[in-house]
């Protein structure tokens, strides 16, 4: 019998504690930690702040889902893994102390590294949560006039919900009739593109945004937030009446210090998924070193490749899934602007990109397909 640990009830952990219930036999104990019983499809969130959904729409109670497919669920927050001592040491919840395991997914996603931007926790509203995408909304609902800045801070990593708020704020404007006293800006740290690591897409947004009357800022790292200004290293600072903007991401702590992550924190992996120098312990989702922007989708294919690769080694056979690197994506702009892009990340050619209102409707499709498949 194998004890199997999976941290993390997010995208990767879920989808890695579905494959290998499914996949394991009834003598080998499947262990979900996680710090809340909820599951949130954060794409969803941007739709949440707009009023466009209810919570209840974009979240689960995982400890029912896990029931029902014989994964032992806890509701407990990690402190830091031992991966020589193959133990993991509980702060508090359901249980205390040390979980001993013999093989470990670790799934516990990207921590907001808040604490780089002075002013960011005072000033900034966010998306990242379903608490703050709330906040964000009332404050949505109070701006009427002046100028809304929308951005990332360098290391952010999701240029999704930043294009798709400022989109989806230029159309609250126009019904409300006040986009004539609204100024809507996009602030990115790099070039157009970068974010997404390719120009057809960054063209593809460029347009979009244009047609919007929407501004867009390139090349502006910021690094300070006051009330009413964003400032950036060089100097240089933009006024708002109303700012989201994502913080910088780095790694779990709860892996941190131990020599198995990059210098952001993110866990060191190949395409098995399996950790670099470590054994039986493998890492999935946002806390991996992949670059690039970093994907609920992506999670989801690291939770299946390290699923089937833990099954093989527990069965004494050798890793054989692969994962690899693409970057899928759907922008939804609300209407015929919508983008879907395509890019192996890994492979040096042009995203293919498509667009129009199909894309809106699929990315919806999706959030319901989700629930339906996993609930
Ligand atoms: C607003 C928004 C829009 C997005 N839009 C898209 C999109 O359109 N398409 C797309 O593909 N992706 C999108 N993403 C990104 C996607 O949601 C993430 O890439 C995905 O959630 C990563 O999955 P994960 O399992 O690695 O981490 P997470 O989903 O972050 O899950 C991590 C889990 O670990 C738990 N956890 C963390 N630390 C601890 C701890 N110390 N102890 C116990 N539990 C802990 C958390 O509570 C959580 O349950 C979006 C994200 C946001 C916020």
């Amino acid at each position: 019998m194998a004890k199997v640990l999976i941290l993390g009830g997010g995208f990767g952990g879920l989808i890695a504690a579905e494959r290998l219930a499914k996949e394991l036999g009834d003598e080998h104990q499947i262990t979900l930690v996680s710090r809340s019983r909820r599951f949130i499809f954060y794409p969803a969130l941007v739709r949440l702040a707009f009023g466009k959904c209810q919570h209840e729409d974009v979240s689960f109670d995982l400890r029912e889902s896990m029931l029902d497919r014989r994964v032992n669920f806890i509701e407990a927050e990690v402190a830091r893994i031992d991966p020589v001592e193959r133990k993991v040491t509980i702060a508090h919840g359901e249980v205390e102390g040390k979980l001993p395991y013999d093989y470990l997914i670790f799934a516990l996603g990207r921590r907001l590294a808040t604490e780089r931007i002075a002013g960011f926790y005072e000033h900034a509203n966010h998306v990242l949560s379903l608490d703050k995408a709330l906040k964000f909304g009332k404050a949505v609902s109070q701006f009427h006039e002046g100028r809304a800045v929308i951005g990332q801070c360098p290391e952010a990593r999701l240029p999704v919900p930043v294009y798709e708020i400022a989109f989806a704020l230029s159309r609250l404007l126009e019904e409300r009739e006040d986009r004539k006293s609204a100024r809507i800006t996009v602030v990115s740290p790099t070039a157009p593109g970068v974010e997404f690591g390719d120009t057809n897409v960054a063209s593809a947004i460029g347009s979009a945004l244009d047609r919007h009357g929407i501004e867009l800022v390139s090349h502006f790292p910021i690094e300070r937030v006051s009330s009413s200004a964003a400032y950036n290293n060089f100097g240089q600072s933009i006024n708002f009446d109303l700012l989201m903007l994502l913080p910088p991401f780095q790694g779990a702590s709860a892996a941190s210090h131990l020599g198995i992550t990059n210098k952001d924190g993110y866990l060191d992996v190949g395409p098995t998924m399996q950790v670099t120098g470590v054994e039986r312990m493998y890492a999935v989702g946002d806390c991996v070193n992949f670059t690039g922007p970093k994907m609920g989708h992506m999670a989801v294919r690291q939770g299946e490749v390290a699923a089937a690769n833990l099954i093989a080694e527990l069965n004494g056979r050798e890793p054989f899934s692969h994962y690899i690197h693409e970057v899928r994506l759907v922008v939804d702009e609300g209407g015929i602007d919508s983008i879907y892009a395509h890019k192996d990340v890994w492979v040096d050619e042009p995203a293919s990109v498509r667009q129009g209102r199909f894309w809106s409707w699929a990315k919806r499709a999706q959030e319901k397909y989700w629930e339906a498949a996993h609930l």
